[in-house]
């Protein structure tokens, strides 16, 4: 099974795939955490291109295109693989993410979003993608508290109405597509959130 974690800045996806990853272990399952941008040695490497600042400036279809290319590489190197021989991904941010960075809240055409994700998703399209909902002024809380490395500087336009405008792309994706996604409450303490991770997941597919 491939699931993946979406949301706005401090919405809290690393630490409920990291705990999701836990409980699945606990069962016995074999999982692969992993993340994006990154995700596989090639991927990373874009990763750092992206978000160090080191190529500066670069355009916004550019930008999108190495977003694509790394996620190309994360599936061919990582993820496909790991269904291949049978383990779970759990995978902090995917395709929605560029969907929502690149296009919706971006300056990218979304016929182009759509053909690069055509291209390198294809067919290994998430069976569960949980997107975690907080309001704008608490996810921009949470992110501002903790903005401090190298990977802090480009992406993260410190104003409610980026969270706001985030969150409802997000909302979107999730009512466009409510076979695949879950909206999950990401107001309350980690441990809560999980729990209702945890039923989401039981409930669509039986862990
Ligand atoms: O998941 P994380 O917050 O570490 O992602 C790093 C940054 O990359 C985020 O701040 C996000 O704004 C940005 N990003 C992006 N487009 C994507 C994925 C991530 O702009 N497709």
């Amino acid at each position: 099974k491939f699931i993946t974690f979406e949301g706005g800045e401090g919405s809290g996806k690393s630490t409920q795939a990291a705990l999701l990853v836990t409980r699945l272990r606990r069962l016995g399952i074999a999982v692969v955490q992993t993340r994006e941008p990154g995700g596989s040695p090639g991927a990373e490497a874009v990763r750092h291109v992206l978000l160090s600042g080191a190529a500066k400036p670069l355009g916004a279809e550019t930008e999108a295109m190495l977003f694509a290319a790394a996620r190309a590489d994360h599936l061919e190197r990582t993820i496909r693989p790991a269904l291949a021989r049978g383990a779970w991904v759990v995978c902090d941010r995917f395709a929605d993410s560029t969907r929502v960075y690149q296009g919706a809240v971006g300056k990218v055409d979304p016929a182009v979003i759509r053909a690069l994700e055509r291209v390198t998703v294809g067919d290994t399209v998430p069976d569960l993608t949980l997107v975690l909902d907080l309001p704008a002024e608490a996810g921009l809380a949470r992110a501002a508290g903790r903005r401090e490395g190298a990977d802090a500087d480009r992406f993260e336009a410190e104003d409610v109405s980026f969270h706001a405008r985030l969150r409802d792309a997000y909302r979107a994706i999730a009512a466009a597509e409510p076979e695949r996604c879950a909206v999950i409450d990401a107001s309350p303490a980690p441990q809560r959130i999980s729990d209702e991770v945890w039923t989401v997941v039981c409930a669509r597919l039986g862990a």
